[in-house]
């Protein structure tokens, strides 16, 4: 099967950010065959579909580099109770989290995630094979991730059976063409050291299985490390192995000079939080630091608890304009950074950039039809200051992953969207009947 999509603005995001004002791309199968500018002139093949893109935008999809999918069931609640998450979020995950309310609320999250063109996304969360198959129907790429934690989480009483749920991950995912498996210690500090060395070295025994966690991300961080292990978390990372090549490391906020050297040196990768970073008032992650050794960073929305959107357009602006207020300039991180931070980069992140987050011949088909019609997006005099500080994820009308056609006009294809915004509605009426419950039990 040959598409081919013509008179389409095509942004490769390649290394070398080639662009080509009116080009065409060539798609056979799940992969990328051509692109060129003008006119595809090569008759000697047969063309299947032409698409005529009308002069629209077409980019490697979006990546997702930090998420918690199934809390798309917690957005919007408690926002300004200061102590939320021990007085609603962990109650209700011990008590209403079951694997049907992981699949529906990683069902919404894809859809929400297709509709803005994200065409991969890294997951830790619990039930997480759930969270696999979602993505799997949904026709997502993704690395999914069992997380492992010590406040009595849903899915594990200790720490044994939580090994056991990634054993399950990895087995049932082996080799699946989209989907990576990966441990998910969830923090230095709601695991310990201890754990963090037997993740090493389970990650070391299984080199398929990447490692993902939650580091330096705040000061109740910090202080728990110096006051329990006279150290900061990065050092206690490294002491216990964790600081492998490829492990993803979500935040990195609180680092200094020779912490961003360190990682470096060890080839960790970088989830940039910004928004929820922000909206928690934790601070700013040093990410052209953090770039200028070498480090791949990439756009992340985190989970919607804490950032309530799973919208990477809405990350870029704020990433930039973060970095401008820590560099005290307009021209730190400009716009053409983020969208590599977007696309390429956020895949080499997850270590995907070989499959996905450019266009190139070679690659797997994972596209992005961006319009750049409406008035908000008028007029463009560069193409990805629009994308940063103009476009809205409703202006990506197609979505294509690994050759397939996900998002046609608007309207995903791959999951039945009032289905699952009726099933998300019966989870939500429960999770109202425990917060009541709550809520009187503390009046009281
Ligand atoms: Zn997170």
């Amino acid at each position: 099967m040959r598409t081919l999509i013509k008179n389409a603005h095509i942004l490769t995001m390649n290394p070398d950010l080639d662009e080509y004002e009116q080009g065409w791309i060539m798609l056979e199968g799940k992969f990328i065959s051509g692109l060129g500018t003008g006119e595809y002139s090569d008759l000697t093949k047969p063309v299947d579909t032409v698409i005529d893109a009308d002069g629209d935008l077409v980019m490697p999809g979006m990546v997702n580099t930090h998420c918690h999918m199934s809390m798309t069931m917690f957005r919007g609640l408690g926002e300004d109770v200061d102590d939320r998450l021990f007085r609603y979020i962990l109650p209700l995950e011990r008590e209403a989290v079951t694997p049907e309310v992981v699949r529906v609320g990683a069902q919404l999250a894809a859809l929400e995630m297709l509709l803005g063109g994200v065409t991969t996304t890294a997951d830790m969360y619990y039930f997480e094979q759930e969270v696999g198959r979602v993505l799997d129907v949904a026709g997502l790429r993704g690395v999914v991730g069992q997380s492992l934690a010590d406040f009595d989480p849903p899915d594990h009483k200790n720490f044994d059976e939580g090994f056991a749920l990634v054993d399950a991950l990895r087995d049932e995912f082996h080799g699946h063409e989209r989907i990576t498996v990966s441990i998910a210690p969830h923090a230095p500090y709601s695991t310990g050291p201890k754990i963090m060395e037997r993740v090493a070295q389970y990650a070391s025994d299984n080199p398929d299985v990447r490692i993902q966690m939650h580091l330096a991300e705040m000061k109740s961080e910090m202080a728990w490390c110096a006051k329990n292990h006279n150290c900061r978390p990065v050092e206690l990372a490294d002491r216990a192995g964790l600081l492998q090549p490829g492990a993803i490391m979500a935040h990195c906020l609180e680092l200094t000079p020779d912490e961003i050297e360190i990682l470096s040196e060890r080839g960790i990768t970088v989830a940039h939080n910004a928004r929820s970073n922000a909206k928690a008032g934790r601070g700013i992650a040093p990410v052209e630091a953090m770039r200028e050794k070498g480090l791949a960073v990439g756009l992340a929305t985190d989970g919607p608890m804490s950032g309530n959107t799973l919208d990477i357009f809405a990350q870029m602006a704020p990433a930039s304009m973060f970095a401008k207020l820590l560099g005290g300039s307009r021209g730190c991180l400009p716009a053409r950074e983020i969208v590599k931070m977007a696309t390429l980069e956020g895949a080499k992140v997850l270590g995907l950039d070989e499959k996905t987050g450019s266009l190139e011949v070679g690659k797997c088909a994972d596209l992005i039809r961006v319009s750049t019609r409406a008035p908000h997006m008028t007029p463009v005099y560069d193409i990805y200051a629009a994308l940063v500080f103009s476009a809205n994820a409703s202006d990506v009308g197609d979505v294509m992953i690994n050759g397939d056609w996900v998002v046609r006009d608007g309207s995903v294809l791959t999951l039945d969207q009032s289905k699952v915004v009726s099933d998300a509605a019966q989870v939500v009426d429960q999770f109202r009947q425990i917060i009541q419950k709550i809520d009187v039990a503390k009046a009281r």
